[in-house]
């Protein structure tokens, strides 16, 4: 649940709805508790501007420390789908992994090195303001965005992947072990490490009263714990089926259904005689659709001696298909995305083959254990 702004340097970004919730908790925490502290004698109605000024601020810098990523990215030809900003911060969703470690340090240290440098172009603009007696309302965001920028930069350098620190990190021990997926798994366990920590300590501080602060960090803590996880899913992924066709893997002996069958001839013929969850309905060459598991569970059993395969079958039109070209890491996304098992595999028009969740996993689990 997103919405597309803009693009910028040739890359969309998009606003995830939490972005709205995390700019308007930020406001608050800083109209209500940082800024009458910082700047006691205001009126509420001035914390609260210069607070929706500072949030605004806030995201604005995550989003150029992001655009740094992505522009060292797109620069070493990796493609970069989008920025996503929300609750927690940014996204780069690049879509490769680098092809060399020192392309991933530049990468990773691009973020970091532009916060410290907006750090230091605020600050020295609240100077200036400051020096001309320019009004609370522009100085003090000015001054908290040098603050939060110089913590944004330090916080992203922490040694815990996927946090750029733990890219960083990562980076050094595939240059030095030369194995992105030895590296990936070392540095794996460190973000989680990292991340168990912050959630410990969150709920420290949740216990000692402190409970914004301490639920806020507990949150990034598990957010890391799951962004580690996935991040290192991810790269075994796409280095067990690079350069992996869909042709390569999927099964070419089909067992097709004719689509005059009955539900009861199918499942007595083919769900009982094979293994598989899901067989193509074909008639004359064609393929038509897919009868699988779920749709025979929705009709009822006594049913299933009137009912033929077309009346229950998902149609061609609901399907989604692959081609054997096709790399297989798109088919497996393409199955999460949709929530299936398998994709009939057509070749102009032509049932060529099936490629399942199952042929991928096996893929993977070969090149990753016999290399
Ligand atoms: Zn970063």
């Amino acid at each position: 649940m997103s919405l597309k702004i803009i693009s910028l340097l040739g890359i969309p970004v998009k606003l995830h709805y939490t972005l709205v919730l995390g700019a308007i908790f930020i406001s608050w925490t800083l109209a209500v508790g940082y800024l009458p502290s910082e700047y006691p004698g205001l009126s509420s109605m001035t914390y609260w501007m210069i607070g929706v000024i500072s949030a605004v601020l806030l995201f604005a810098s995550v989003l150029v420390h992001e655009l740094a990523h992505s522009h060292i990215a797109k620069k070493n030809g990796l493609p970069v789908k989008r920025i996503v900003l929300f609750i927690f911060g940014g996204v780069s969703e690049i879509e490769e992994e680098p092809k060399e470690a020192h392309i991933e340090l530049r990468m990773a240290l691009a973020g970091p090195l532009t916060s410290f440098l907006i750090a230091l172009a605020l600050w020295s603009l609240q100077y200036i303001a400051r020096a001309f007696e320019a009004s609370v309302i522009i100085y003090a965001p000015l001054e908290y965005g040098a603050y939060i920028n110089a913590v944004l930069g330090g916080f992203n350098l922490l040694p815990a992947f996927p946090l750029d620190g733990g890219r960083v990190f990562r980076a050094g021990i595939w240059y030095w072990k030369k194995d992105l997926i030895k590296a990936t798994r070392i540095a794996t366990k460190m973000g989680v490490f990292f991340a168990y920590l912050m959630i410990f300590g969150g709920l420290v501080l949740i216990i000692g009263g402190i409970f914004i602060g301490g639920l806020w960090l507990t949150l990034i803590g598990w957010f890391l714990k799951s962004g580690a996880e996935s991040s290192y899913r991810h790269t075994i992924i796409g280095e067990a089926l690079a350069g992996v066709k869909i042709r390569d893997i999927m099964t070419r002996e089909v067992h097709t259904v004719d689509p005059d069958y009955s539900i009861k001839e199918v499942v007595e013929m083919r769900f009982s005689q094979y293994k598989h969850t899901g067989f193509p309905v074909e008639k004359d060459m064609k393929l038509l659709g897919i009868i699988t598991i779920e749709d025979i569970r929705k009709i009822p059993r006594e049913k299933w001696q009137e009912t033929k395969v077309n009346e229950a079958m998902t149609a061609c039109e609901k399907l989604t298909c692959a081609s054997p070209d096709e790399p297989a890491v798109d088919a497996l996304i393409k199955m999460s995305k949709h929530n299936i098992g398998r994709l009939p595999v057509q070749d102009n028009g032509k049932l060529v083959g099936i490629i399942t969740r199952s042929d991928i996993l096996h893929a993977i689990r070969i090149r990753t254990e016999l290399g």
